[in-house]
Formats: structure tokens, C-alpha cells, sequence
């Protein structure tokens, strides 16, 4: 019998979470990259083997939908901050937005300069979404060739004048553009037109909750998701609708998929984590646009998901200083609608999940394996031969009461506080580097990026 090829690392657990199932092996890895998956007592000789047991291993998470805001509003969150937030979450990549950072990322004099401000500062590894503006186009091609992954729009205000929405005319060109690049258009699904006419809250007691949910009424995400289908269908261009928070939207996306329309659909640990009957007058921490919805919205989410009409689980990690959430007066009109969940995400989910009979495969395809495809991060994502070892270490079973003074993003603002979740991540890797091991972070800043 011919012997397995060395590796410099063996881990060995009794459940690990492949494409194929959750099974008993050792996985074996070389230069960073996962080279076999052996049986469990099996496995090439290496100078290091770890045992983890029964604890789970899983890929490292790859959150597509992260604001670090960096350069520019870096005392909003950064690099530094966000990556290692990411990592004790169990997070391995992320892919940062083109907004809130100063310049926004639709140009590559911009990317560049994003990319200087991360680089030697992540201690994950990390991507880019470029942003279709009225009169970037030009930029488009440029900016894909550099390395960004897609391009995020808005269809309504962004909150940051330097980003400012596209309507249809605007969009037809890009997205045959960006159909010409074979790169996913990422949108934010909410159309001006039924938010005018639900009426501003004036009049209203700002710090009502009831006030802000009608202001964003579900009708809006519909209206956008059925003008983004016809332009998929007209245009050949790739759509992914980014934090889906109305059901209603589910009807759609899955006749579009069957007519196999090149589209998919993610929505947010808060929206499948909160219901609207739960949240209190004044509570601006929950303020986040689409809003958080009834509980009845929230679990048909649940359905879409189970279903595979929403593919992923995404974070919207979107912080701002506790001053601009308006955290003093409650007002749900001025706060800056905005979660910061990076670090929480992958848990908060697996909680729901579990409660609701879905499995770590599920926890898996949702949270690395279809945002790395998302991402064209084909060695992201999963635990295969051949693909980065970005692997985390996780005790399903375990529970923490979140703390908002021990996260380490930026702000300790967050709606999880006090909440008690279940699933645990014991140790993170990227590409076979320890980045993080029970509250420490043993080997720096070591993420790159991947374009
Ligand atoms: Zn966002």
C-alpha cells in the first residue's frame, strides 16, 4: 500500500461537515491547502496532528455582505477590528461592500486605495464588491479586472450621499455590461415609489417602532424584486438580491429560478433571529432598512431557506458610533439603520437553526459554501481537496451569553446583548494558521486579499 502524501497538519475530528456529509476523518493539509480527507484513524504522518474529538469541523465562514467602512469612517469600524470580530466568529473571509468607506469603492483609484488600507492590517482573509453609480459605467470593466468579485447597487437612498441609487435606465447599461463580465449585480431591493407612498412618519412619534416597519413597507422589496427579474431576463445579467426581509418576495425568486433566471437571494441573521412584536418603542439598535418584520415574515424566511429560494446567510455587518444609533432619544427617523453582527452572525443563525430541526450541513451551505460561490471564491467555503484551509472549530452544543463589552468590533452596540446562543468556535484557520484560539489571536494579521 502506497503511503498518503505528508502533510504539515492533520486534524481529526469525529464530525466533519464536507459537501458529501458529516462524517468521522482526518483531514490532512499541506502549504495551507486541504490535500486529502482520510478516514478518521487514518491520515499521513505530520509533525502536527490535532484531535479535536467530538467538537465539529466545519468550513470557515464567508460573509459576502460586510461594511468595515475603512479608509474614511475607520472610527465607524476597520480592518483591524472587523477581521478579528470575523474571526472569533468562526468568520474566514469577508467580502467588504463599496459603501460606508470614504471614497466609495466605484473607481479603482478607490479600490486601490481601500486595498492599502487593508493590507497587513486583516487577520482574515478578504474581498471586494465594486458599486454601480450613475456614471461609473466606465469603471466597471477596470474595476473587474482589478479584483472585484461583483457590484452592489441601490435602488433607494443609501444613507451616504456619495451613493447615490440607480433607476432603470441607469441599470440596463451596467447590467449588460456587467452580463458581458460574467459578475453578479448585488442589489438592495427597496424601490422609492411605495415608500413615498406609505408616507413619511411625520406627524408620528419617532420613537415608535410601529411607525419606522410602516415607513418600509413590504410592498417596496416586492416592487424591486420584480423590477430586477425583468431586467435579469432582458439583460442575461447575473442579480443577487442582498437582505431579504419581506416574504413576499419568495413567491418570485423561486418562479424566476425555475424559469432558470440567473438569480439568488440571501437575507440576515436579524431578520431570521428578531420579530417586530418583540421590538421596543425607542429601540434603535433593531433599526436596519429593509426592517425586521413580524414573526409570522420571519419564519416563512426560515421556509425559503430550507427550501434553497434564499441561498445564503450574509451578515450586513453595519456599524456606526453609538452616537449616530440615537441610542438616547430612540428616535427610529434620525438612527442610522444599521446591525453590526459580524462576529455574532454564524452563531445567531445556527441557533435558529437548530431550533428548527436543520443540521450543520445546512449551517455550512448557508454561511461558506454558496456566498463563496456568490463570490467566485472557488477555494473558499468548503472542506475539499484542493480548496483553502479555512476551517473553525465549533461546539454546536455549547451556549454564550453575548456581552456587548467583550465583542470586538469597534462599537459595542449591538440588539444580541444579553441574549444567550448556542454554538461555540473553539479555533479558527485560515489557510491552516491559527488565527484564533479560545479568546486569543496567536498569529496576527495574516489575511490577504482575494481577487
Ligand atoms: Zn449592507
Amino acid at each position: 500500500m502506497a503511503s498518503p502524501t505528508p502533510a504539515d497538519l492533520v486534524i481529526l475530528s469525529t464530525r466533519v461537515v464536507t459537501p458529501e456529509g458529516t462524517a468521522p476523518a482526518a483531514v490532512a493539509i499541506s502549504d495551507g491547502v486541504v490535500t486529502a480527507i482520510h478516514d478518521h484513524g487514518a491520515g499521513p504522518d505530520s509533525p502536527r496532528r490535532l484531535d479535536v474529538g467530538d467538537a465539529v469541523l466545519l468550513p470557515g465562514g464567508v460573509d459576502t455582505h460586510v461594511h468595515v467602512n475603512e479608509p474614511g469612517r475607520t472610527e465607524w469600524e476597520g480592518f483591524e477590528t472587523a477581521t478579528r470580530a470575523a474571526a472569533g466568529g468562526g468568520i474566514t473571509t469577508i467580502v467588504d461592500m463599496p459603501l460606508n468607506s470614504v471614497p466609495v469603492t466605484t473607481t479603482t483609484a478607490a479600490l486601490e486605495l481601500k486595498a492599502r488600507a487593508a493590507a497587513g492590517h486583516a487577520t482574515i482573509d478578504y474581498a471586494f464588491w465594486g458599486g454601480v453609480v450613475p456614471g461609473n459605467i466606465d469603471q466597471l470593466a477596470p474595476l473587474a479586472r482589478a479584483g472585484v468579485r461583483g457590484f452592489k447597487c441601490f435602488l433607494v437612498p443609501s444613507g451616504i450621499d456619495e451613493f447615490p441609487p440607480v433607476g432603470e435606465s441607469q441599470l440596463r447599461p451596467a447590467m449588460t455590461k456587467l452580463a458581458g463580465l460574467g459578475l453578479p449585480l448585488l442589489v438592495h431591493a427597496e424601490l422609492p415609489g411605495p415608500i413615498a407612498r406609505a408616507g413619511s412618519s411625520r406627524g408620528s412619534d419617532p420613537r415608535r417602532y410601529g411607525s419606522y416597519l410602516a415607513s418600509r413597507p413590504r410592498a417596496a422589496e416586492l416592487e424591486a424584486v420584480n423590477l430586477m427579474l425583468g431586467l435579469c431576463r432582458e439583460t442575461g445579467c447575473r442579480i443577487h438580491i442582498v437582505h431579504v426581509s419581506a416574504a413576499e418576495t419568495l413567491g418570485r425568486l423561486r418562479d424566476a429560478r425555475r424559469a432558470g433566471l440567473p438569480v439568488t437571494a440571501e437575507t440576515c441573521p436579524h431578520y431570521l433571529t428578531f420579530a417586530a412584536e418583540e421590538i421596543l418603542d425607542g429601540a434603535t439598535a433593531w433599526k436596519c432598512a429593509p426592517p425586521i418584520r413580524e414573526r409570522s415574515n420571519r419564519e416563512q424566511l426560515w421556509d425559503g431557506l430550507a427550501q434553497g429560494t434564499l441561498d445564503l446567510v450574509a451578515s450586513d455587518h453595519s456599524p456606526a458610533p453609538p452616537a449616530l444609533k440615537c441610542l438616547e432619544t430612540g428616535d427610529f427617523v434620525r438612527a442610522w439603520g444599521g446591525i453590526a453582527s459580524l462576529e455574532l452572525g454564524l452563531a445567531a443563525t445556527w441557533t435558529g437553526a437548530r431550533d428548527r430541526g436543520r443540521d450543520l450541513g445546512d449551517l455550512a451551505r448557508w454561511c461558506a459554501e454558496r456566498p463563496a460561490r456568490l463570490a467566485g471564491l472557488p477555494r473558499k467555503g468548503r472542506i475539499a481537496p484542493g480548496c483553502d484551509a479555512d476551517l473553525i472549530v465549533f461546539d454546536p452544543d455549547a451556549r454564550f451569553t453575548v456581552r456587548p463589552g467583550q465583542l470586538r468590533q469597534r462599537h459595542p452596540v449591538t440588539p444580541y446583548a444579553g441574549m444567550t446562543l448556542a454554538g461555540v468556535v473553539r479555533q479558527t484557520f485560515v489557510r491552516g494558521v491559527c488565527v484564533y484560539k479560545e479568546g486569543d489571536f496567536p498569529s496576527g494579521v495574516i489575511g490577504r486579499w482575494e481577487r
